[in-house]
C-alpha cells in the first residue's frame, strides 16, 4: 500500500527545492496564517490575517491582536465565576 502523501497546497510554489521536512513544516504554519479564523467578538469564521499579529474581522470589522501566525489558541467566552459574597470588614468603632 502506498502511503498517504501530505498535500503540500501553498507550498508547491517551492517546487523540489528546499526539502520535504522544512516545506511540511512551513505548510502547517502557512495553512493556519492564511485560513479564516473565529473572530472573538461577532463568532463569525470571518478573521483574515492582515500583518503579523494584526487581524482583521470581515463580517463585524474588528481590528484587534493576536499571534503572528494564528489567533490566540482558544477562543474562550468570558465566564466570569462569581465570587462568593466578601466578608464585610467589621469597622471597629474608637
Ligand atoms: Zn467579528
Amino acid at each position: 500500500m502506498a502511503e498517504k502523501k501530505k498535500k503540500l497546497k501553498s507550498v508547491k510554489r517551492f517546487g523540489a527545492r528546499y526539502g520535504r521536512r522544512v516545506k511540511h513544516k512551513l505548510a502547517e504554519v502557512e495553512a493556519v496564517q492564511k485560513g479564516k479564523h473565529i473572530c472573538p467578538y461577532c463568532r463569525a469564521p470571518k478573521v483574515k490575517r492582515v500583518a503579523a499579529g494584526i487581524w482583521n474581522c470581515r463580517k463585524c470589522g474588528a481590528k484587534f491582536t493576536g499571534k503572528a501566525y494564528s489567533v490566540k489558541k482558544e477562543i474562550k467566552t468570558e465566564k466570569k465565576e462569581e465570587e462568593p459574597e466578601e466578608e464585610s470588614k467589621e469597622e471597629k468603632e474608637e
